[in-house]
């Protein structure tokens, strides 16, 4: 047994393939459908928004697409991400567990976001397009994709939720760097905006009312598309590079997971972890439990419906089967911003609805004292949205102690939290609160949710 505490991949070690686990499913996702005919959505519906080969991966049934050079050569900035044992929390649990988190924080943005932007910026820019619309809520998505454009030479326009764009004045500065443009959302450019606007000049906006916006500026333009940050098959394809990477990972000091977990708010970082190690599960070679953790305040796995839902507030996008909270919904503004979203990707729903992986919900006051306990210990500051993964780490590593069972655990660090300490601030200063959500209020956001028969 190997007593590294840091486990890294060489360069040419670096998987070159994204792993699509729709080939391997033992029932086919339901397809997407049209948002007015409500037949399943064609390459065709999907090419107003997005490139033809991007259209092709969301369709896709292939089991693996290779990853093309010029994506590998951006992906070397900052890949292989290191996986670590986190012997100083277990040692701080006083757990018999083994703890092992994938660090995607080395990243320039500092999360797994830069995973898909490099590879959507780099399709947009070979066929022809000059510019990429988008939404962002506490800046991370934005800020990845402007990284990513100005790689490729693409202009890049954000929208991003207004309350963040007030609060988070330094993520909107560091898209500004990379050369992005940004609007707070709702915004007077869109007509939804000013709609919105006009109702509440202080509207806070919310992903949802974002994603609106930058989608019917991307379909006003024959030059412009849109790209989204999580939520899509391809983009959790494009994360899958995690999962493959922790799989070398550990197979070189001889370990399998006994429990995976993953924060989900659109089920990115998660899917890109986990999809490879369910690929091992669904052909008997591993047997782990799988857990999605989700935040108390946005409880879209286990409060959520699972029917046809849009992607977006206004009802633009294709209607996706997925767990949903409806469209409507605008969560509470818990301090996890990336995982205010009312919808899950319908491939992390699909699985969950298959038994594959399981999910529980977790208030963001234990989500910040465990994360106190993981800085102290491993010294990484963790993005907010991640410490739902450590608290739910915790959890199992102190039920491990109680049992006397060695488990192997594995989750994903997929962010760091330096643009994040006012969350930090508040929650060391006792101003953070658990946010309660009742019944009544998703009851009342599940009536827009379209009947499909
Ligand atoms: C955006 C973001 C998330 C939520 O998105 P997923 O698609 O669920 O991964 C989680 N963590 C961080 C650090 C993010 O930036």
């Amino acid at each position: 047994m190997s007593e590294k505490t840091k486990i890294l991949l060489d360069e040419d070690e670096m998987p070159t393939q994204w792993y699509n686990i729709v080939a391997d499913l033992p029932e086919p996702p339901p397809p997407a459908l049209h948002p007015g005919t409500h037949q399943p959505a064609t390459a065709e519906d999907f090419a107003p928004l997005f490139p033809k080969a991007l259209v092709e991966q969301e369709l896709s049934t292939e089991r693996y697409i290779d990853i093309p050079g010029e994506v590998l050569d951006v992906y070397r900035l900052w890949r292989p991400s290191p996986l670590f044992r986190a012997r100083r929390l277990e040692k701080l649990l006083d757990t018999p567990a083994k703890i092992f988190y994938k660090y995607e924080g080395v990243s320039p943005a500092g999360s797994h976001k830069p995973n898909t932007a490099v590879p959507q910026a780099w399709y947009n820019a070979r066929e022809g397009i000059r510019k990429l619309t988008t939404e962002t809520g506490a800046g991370q998505w934005g800020s990845s994709l402007a990284f990513a454009c100005v790689q490729f030479g693409l202009e890049c326009e954000i929208w991003q939720v207004a309350a963040s764009y007030l609060a988070k004045p330094h993520r909107r500065t560091m898209m500004e760097t990379w050369g992005g443009k940004v609007h707070p959302s709702p915004s007077n450019v869109t007509e939804f905006g000013r709609k919105l606007l006009a109702e509440n000049p202080d509207h806070p906006g919310s992903l949802g009312i974002a994603i609106s916006e930058a989608v019917s500026e991307a379909m006003e333009d024959e030059t412009v598309r849109y790209a989204l940050g999580s939520v899509l098959n391809h983009v959790l394809l494009h994360q899958t590079i995690i999962g493959e990477e922790a799989l070398l990972q550990l197979a070189k000091v001889d370990e399998t997971p006994d429990v995976l977990v993953g924060c989900t708010g659109g089920g990115s970082n998660f899917g890109g972890l986990a999809f490879p190690f369910l690929r091992e599960k669904l052909s008997g070679n591993i047997n782990p439990v799988v857990r999605c953790v989700e935040p108390a305040a946005c409880p879209t796995l286990t409060k959520g419906e699972y029917r046809y839902d849009f992607g977006d507030t206004e009802g633009l996008t294709p209607l996706m089967k997925m767990h949903t909270l409806g469209h409507g919904f605008v969560p509470e503004p818990i301090h996890a911003g990336g995982l205010r979203y009312h919808g899950m990707a319908p491939l992390v729903s699909h699985v969950y609805e298959l038994g594959l992986v399981e999910a529980i919900a977790v208030p963001q006051l234990e989500c910040f004292s465990s994360a106190i306990k993981f800085a102290r210990s491993e010294g990484i500051v963790p993005a907010p949205e991640p410490t739902h993964a450590i608290a739910a780490t915790i959890r199992e590593a102190l039920d491990c102690k109680e049992s006397g069972q060695e488990k192997t655990i594995l989750t994903a660090l997929c962010g760091h939290g330096h643009l994040d300490l006012a969350s930090y601030d508040r929650y060391l200063r006792g101003e953070m609160k658990d946010l309660e959500l009742s019944d009544d209020v998703i009851k009342k956001a599940m009536l827009d949710v379209p009947e499909i028969v």
